[in-house]
């Protein structure tokens, strides 16, 4: 069920404010499927926006904090983000090929556009999607994650080095020292 409504009938030129909690259980149920989690052990994010007609649009404009759970990108354990972001987008009726006249006075180039149908406009789609666009590439659990421990087998053996080198390759590491001393 959608979460975040904005009737427009409550909205004019001059705007209206609006401010809901973002539930884990939201976020749980709008990331379903994604890499992407609710951080459940955090406290509820908020959406905090500023809705205004321009026209047949909506200029929506405001901020949102949520605490999202991702994969480490180095060690696969719990990496915690914090979005904290602005967002701002221009939301036209959809099928309306007019929708921008009414607009000009927005550098529409800037301004992410969006659509709605009926007399409301539904954010939640738009959120999920601002949440995600958030998450970086390449998240870490910590700045300096030094990635999976590597299993004892798998490590090289301790006097791995010039001394450990098999003794087939030896021609092999004389020839290439000779060049060395050679170029000195
Ligand atoms: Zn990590």
């Amino acid at each position: 069920m959608a979460q975040f409504v904005l009737q427009l009938n409550d909205i004019d030129e001059s705007g209206k404010d609006y401010s809901f909690p973002i539930e884990t259980s939201w976020l749980e149920t709008a990331l379903t499927g994604c890499e992407v989690h609710a951080n459940t052990a955090a406290a509820n994010g908020l959406l905090k926006v500023h809705a205004q007609k321009s026209g047949n649009d909506v200029l929506v404009r405001g901020h949102v904090t949520a605490s999202l759970k991702v994969e480490c990108y180095r060690c696969l354990g719990d990496a915690l983000l914090d979005v904290d972001t602005d967002i701002t987008t221009l939301f036209s009726p959809k099928s309306s090929s007019r929708a921008n006249d009414n607009a000009d006075d927005l550098d529409l180039d800037e301004v992410d556009r969006d659509t709605y149908s009926g007399d409301k406009l539904v954010l939640d789609d738009f959120v999920r999607e601002q949440l995600l666009l958030e998450v970086p590439m390449q998240p870490l659990c910590k700045d300096d994650c030094e990635g999976l421990p590597i299993p004892e087998g798998v490590k090289p053996p301790k006097d791995f080095g010039r001394d450990a080198i098999d003794p087939r390759l030896a021609p092999l590491m004389n020839i290439s020292l000779k060049q060395k001393t050679q170029k000195e």
